[in-house]
C-alpha cells in the first residue's frame, strides 16, 4: 500500500480531485504547487481549489523548476503522481521556452535528484496527453491503417477541414487510438508531454522504480478552472455563456474530442497507483466515445437555458487536430478501468457544479488577440 503521497500540480484541476480520494482511502498527501495565477487567479491563496485542500495537506507552495522545493516536498514520501504542467495547447505554439522549462526542465530535475540522491520513491506516475498522438489513427480504404499529417494553411484556409489519407491524399474514416499508435504531436504542449513521458518510463526503468504513464483524453468536471481562457473548451464556453457572449466555434463545429469526467480519471490514477499489474505500462484514459464541439456547445447552451448565439465562422488554430478518441482496451484489460459517467451524466456534473461557482471575467477574446498577432489564429 502506498501512503505517503506527493502530488504535484495537487492544487489543480485533477490535482485537487485525487488530494480528495487519496484522503479519503487513508493516504497522507504533500503537494507541491506554485498556485500559477493563470490557474488560481490573481489572489492564488484564496482559489477555492487550494482554499479546498489546504488545511488536509502538507503543502509545499513552490516551483517543479527548483531542486530544492522537490527535496522538501519529497521528505518521507513514497509515491509521486506528477501533474504540475504548462497545458495550454495555443498558448504552447508562442510560449515555447516556457513550456518546455516547466515540462521538461521540472521533470528533468526531479529525475536527476532520484539518481543522485537517496530517496523513498518507489512508485511514480507522469501525465502524458492524448496531444502527444496529434491526429489519431485512421482507416483509408485504399491503403489500411494511416496516420494522416498536420493540416495545412490552403486546405483549412477551403474550409476542407477533414484529414486526409497520407499517401493518396483520399478522405479516410476515424478509429479509436490506441497505445501503439504513431505519436507526432502537432502543438509545443504535445512535444513537451512526450518528453516528459518518454524521460520517466526510461529513469523508471533504469532506476528500478514502477512507473505508469496515463494519456489523458480532454478532462472535464468539477474544479476546472472557470477563468483559463487557454484550455478546456466546456469552461471556455461556460464563461463565455455566462457572461452573456456568443459563442464562436472554430472549424466547422464538427471537429471532435474524447470528454473524460474527472471522477473516471481520478479512478484511472488510483487504480494505477495501487495496482501492480500498472506498473511500467503506458495506458490511455478516456471515455471511449467522440463527442463534436458543435454538440459540447449546443448543450451547454440548453442546459444553460441561455440566448447567447453558436456560430461557427471557419476560423482555425494553428497546431490544432481534428478528431482523437481513446481505445481502452489495454487498461481496462491491465487494471479493470472503465469510464462510468457518459457524457449526458458528467454535463450534468459539471453545470451543476458550475452554477455554485461566481461567474469568472471572459478573458477569452484577450486570449485570440494573442493568437492572431502571432498568427496563429487564421
Ligand atoms: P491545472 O492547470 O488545473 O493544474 C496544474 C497545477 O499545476 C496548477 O495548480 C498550477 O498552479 C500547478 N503548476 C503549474 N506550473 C507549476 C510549476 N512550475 N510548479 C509547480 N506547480 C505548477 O491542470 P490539470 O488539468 O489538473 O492537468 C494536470 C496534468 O494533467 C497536467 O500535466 C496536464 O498536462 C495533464 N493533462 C490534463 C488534461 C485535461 O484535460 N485537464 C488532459 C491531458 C493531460
Amino acid at each position: 500500500m502506498k501512503n505517503n503521497v506527493l502530488i504535484t500540480g495537487g492544487a489543480g484541476f485533477i490535482g485537487s480531485n485525487l488530494v480528495l480520494r487519496l484522503l479519503d482511502l487513508g493516504c497522507s498527501v504533500t503537494v507541491l504547487d506554485n498556485l500559477s495565477p493563470q490557474i488560481h487567479g490573481a489572489d492564488p491563496e484564496s482559489s477555492p481549489l487550494y482554499m479546498a485542500i489546504k488545511d488536509k495537506v502538507t503543502f509545499v507552495k513552490g516551483d517543479v523548476e527548483n531542486e530544492s522545493d522537490w527535496q522538501k516536498a519529497l521528505v518521507g514520501v513514497d509515491s509521486v503522481i506528477h501533474l504540475a504542467a504548462e497545458t495550454g495547447t495555443g498558448q504552447s505554439m508562442y510560449q515555447i521556452k516556457r513550456y518546455s522549462d516547466v515540462n521538461v526542465g521540472g521533470s528533468s530535475i526531479f529525475l536527476d535528484f532520484l539518481a543522485n540522491n537517496p530517496h523513498g520513491v518507489s512508485k511514480m506516475i507522469i501525465a502524458s496527453s492524448r496531444s502527444i498522438y496529434g491526429e489519431g489513427k485512421y482507416h483509408c480504404f485504399e491503403h489500411g491503417e494511416v496516420y494522416p499529417v498536420e493540416r495545412n494553411d490552403e486546405m483549412l484556409e477551403k474550409g476542407d477541414f477533414e484529414v486526409k489519407c497520407p499517401i493518396c491524399q483520399s478522405n479516410v474514416k476515424l478509429l479509436a487510438t490506441d497505445e501503439k499508435s504513431k505519436i507526432h504531436p502537432s502543438s509545443i504542449y504535445g512535444v513537451t508531454k512526450q518528453v516528459q513521458e518518454q524521460m520517466f518510463m526510461i529513469t523508471g526503468k533504469s532506476l528500478g522504480i514502477p512507473t505508469v504513464s496515463l494519456r489523458f483524453q480532454n478532462v472535464y468536471g468539477a474544479g476546472q478552472s472557470l477563468s483559463n481562457p487557454y484550455t478546456g473548451i466546456l469552461s471556455i464556453f461556460s464563461t463565455r455563456i455566462l457572461n452573456g457572449n456568443d459563442i464562436n466555434i472554430f472549424e466547422d463545429g464538427l471537429e471532435s474530442r474524447d470528454f473524460v469526467y474527472i471522477d473516471d480519471v481520478v479512478e484511472s490514477i488510483v487504480l494505477s497507483l495501487f495496482n501492480k499489474e500498472a506498473d511500467y505500462q503506458i495506458f490511455n484514459v478516456g471515455s471511449g466515445v467522440a463527442t463534436d464541439v458543435m454538440t459540447v456547445a449546443a448543450t451547454l447552451k440548453s442546459i444553460y437555458k441561455s440566448n447567447s448565439s453558436i456560430s461557427v465562422s471557419g476560423n482555425y488554430r494553428v497546431g490544432d487536430i481534428r478528431h482523437n478518441f481513446a481505445d481502452l482496451s489495454l487498461i481496462n484489460s491491465k487494471i479493470s478501468f472503465a469510464a462510468k459517467i457518459d457524457f449526458d451524466a458528467g454535463m450534468k456534473l459539471f453545470t451543476d457544479w458550475v452554477a455554485k461557482q461566481s461567474v469568472k471575467e471572459d478573458l477569452y477574446e484577450k486570449s485570440i488577440l494573442e493568437l492572431k498577432s502571432k498568427g496563429l489564429y487564421k
